[in-house]
């Protein structure tokens, strides 16, 4: 049995339907070797919908005028990646973290992101419980501006290999949780398959986040993993089961992008082009 019709039958056997390929965005990340406008190009060019822009691809640009262009072009602006790094020894630091965060979220109306995700940071002279309080601090202080301008922040949890420098947020429960105590209506959670597959209440807390759910990221876990951070898989090279846990965040009402995030040496290494053909290909036969 190939893999395709495997994936049909366990699809088939949840009684759920592939994703439209409507849904599909892709982050510059994924492919960046791409300036922004080529990728905006090849994106269009291969039907992909939807696009999360990443600071850095906004390098020298107006994010008035780049957000201009990506819509002619016929993509939607899903988020802008990232914010975040609240975390610091340091209070100074942890100030300019703040104001860097704003600037963010100015930077994303300017685009025209409805979402600035937030990769929370962390320090490995702060403990863990600190951190976090440093995290909830820094989010507060930035909430007003996001509101002010129709801007909306994702927690997105990491993986806990990322403990000690990029997130002490290492599971939905934590960022549940802070979602809750916080109580607003422009925070909310970022799943990204990636960081949580492996946690036995991700169902549970995925059903928890209910609307709260504003991002959900797509890639595959690679065994084995050759690095920490750049040896993300093409969704059906790896182990996690995505149709899964997109059921799951459906159940909770999420209907939004289905967004691809691969940080890969081995891909940004490869003609793009044909590249994001096989992530086409991939989100529509693992997704
Ligand atoms: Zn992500």
């Amino acid at each position: 049995m190939s893999a395709m019709n495997r994936t049909t039958d366990d699809l088939r056997d949840r009684g759920r339907t592939p994703p439209d390929q409507s849904r599909l965005c892709i982050h510059t990340a994924t492919t960046r070797p791409l300036p922004l406008e080529a990728a905006v190009d090849e994106y269009v060019r291969a039907g992909v919908r939807g696009i999360t822009v990443w600071r850095d691809a906004l390098a020298g640009r107006s994010a008035r005028a780049a957000g201009d262009r990506i819509r002619r072009a016929g993509l939607e602006v899903v988020s802008l990646c990232r914010g975040g790094f609240f975390v610091n020894a340091d209070e100074e630091e942890r100030i300019v973290a703040i104001e860097e965060n704003r600037s963010a979220v100015r930077e994303a109306a300017e685009l025209g992101a409805p979402l600035v995700v937030l990769v929370c940071g962390a320090d490995p002279a702060v403990p863990l419980p600190l951190a976090r309080e440093q995290i909830r601090t820094g989010i507060e202080a930035v909430l007003p501006l996001a509101s002010q301008l129709g801007v909306k922040l994702a927690i997105e949890p990491l993986h806990p290999m990322y403990a000690d420098t990029r997130s002490a947020i290492t599971d939905l429960a934590t960022a549940n949780r802070m979602c809750e105590e916080i109580d607003s209506p422009a925070l909310g959670v970022a799943v990204d398959v990636y960081h949580l597959w492996f946690d036995p209440s991700l169902e549970t807390e995925i059903e928890r986040a209910g609307e709260r759910v504003l991002a959900f990221h797509v890639c595959d876990w690679r065994t084995p993993t050759r690095d920490l951070l750049t040896d993300r898989g093409l969704m059906g090279e790896g182990c996690i089961d995505i149709p899964a846990i997109r059921g799951w965040v459906e159940a909770a009402g999420f209907d939004g992008f289905i967004e691809v995030e691969i940080f890969s040496t081995e891909y940004w290494a490869l003609e793009q082009r044909s590249y994001i053909e096989r992530i086409v290909g991939a989100y529509e036969a693992h997704v």
